[in-house]
């Protein structure tokens, strides 16, 4: 089975981890723009970040086989602080014009500020304009709350709803999300919030129509390879193969397409790996010999 983790900060993760993913089926990742768990001091730190999403993480990808692309956004953990926020948002129509972004994201409520509020429809409102779909993040803090002033911010801008997948849900999130006609991201980490057997009975209960799950892997305690992991998980409970590939697969790249940046795309087919091949004269590799994948002779 082929798989897609729609929310991954590979930038924070190891070449292991890419090797163990794309042995798992994971040939396709989407990486949302994050914060580096401390204050960013200026904003070229967050314009290098966007560039390395763009070339370097997308080509370290490519070197183990896996299909990598972005979405760029203010975060909202950054949206309170004054000229750093302003700074990206001045960036944000350049960078939301390239290829590889599908996305604006992750944006949406930290602690809920005026700041954040303006910040986050401004965004849905490049959104809208730009026709791109949103990933939108729920808070931590006060979930149900933040979830609800989501979705009627989103109504309020105009955004329209097939057009936005709501993050890191959970069973209370859930039901207000799918009513809303949206789609709902589920982010399995290890001994908290969502995991595999709770994600198993929301499917159950559910189904699988505008369902996602993700692995929402970074630089904190957290598992690159969930996606896989909650698919072993859903087999063993008997939910149709089916179900489980529209899941992992077909969803994700659903609601990507959107985008309207994926025509022609073929992303079933993994892209080949060449170690051979250098990013800016770099190669991930530490003098090892490059791995070559054979070219298929039709
Ligand atoms: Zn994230």
């Amino acid at each position: 089975m082929i798989m897609f983790d729609p929310h991954i900060h590979m930038n924070a993760r190891t070449t292991d981890d890419y090797q163990a993913m794309r042995q798992a089926g994971i040939i396709a990742v989407l990486e949302p723009a994050f914060w580096p768990g401390q204050t960013r001091t200026h904003v070229g730190s967050v314009e290098d970040y966007f560039l390395m999403l763009l070339g370097w993480e997308r080509f370290r990808a490519s070197q183990f086989g896996i299909h990598h692309f972005c979405a760029l956004g203010l975060n909202p953990k950054e949206a309170n602080n004054g000229p750093l926020a302003e700074g990206v948002m001045a960036l944000l129509p350049r960078y939301l014009a390239k290829d590889s972004v599908l996305a604006l994201g992750e944006i949406g409520y930290d602690d809920q500020t005026a700041d954040e509020d303006r910040l986050l429809a401004a965004q849905l409102e490049m959104a809208k304009g730009l026709g791109l779909p949103a990933l939108v993040h729920t808070p931590h803090r006060d979930k149900v709350r933040g979830t609800r002033r989501t979705l009627d911010l989103v109504r309020e801008v105009g955004l329209p709803d097939h057009l936005v997948l709501i993050d890191h849900n959970t069973e209370e999130t859930l039901p207000l999300v799918l009513d809303r006609g949206c789609w709902a991201g589920h982010s399995i980490y290890p001994d908290t919030k969502m995991d595999e057997a709770r994600m198993t009975a929301l499917v159950k209960q559910y189904g699988a129509e505008r369902i996602i799950v993700n692995s929402a892997a970074d630089w904190g305690v957290s598992d690159p390879l969930k996606v896989p992991k909650t698919a072993a998980v859903m087999a063993a409970s008997g939910i149709a193969a089916t179900d489980i590939q529209r899941i992992v697969w077909d969803n994700p790249l659903a609601f990507f397409r959107q985008s309207g940046r994926l025509e022609g795309v073929v992303l079933e087919q993994p892209p080949m790996v060449d170690q051979r091949r250098l990013h800016q004269g770099n190669s991930v590799l530490r003098g090892q010999v490059p791995q070559v994948e054979a070219e298929k002779v039709a």
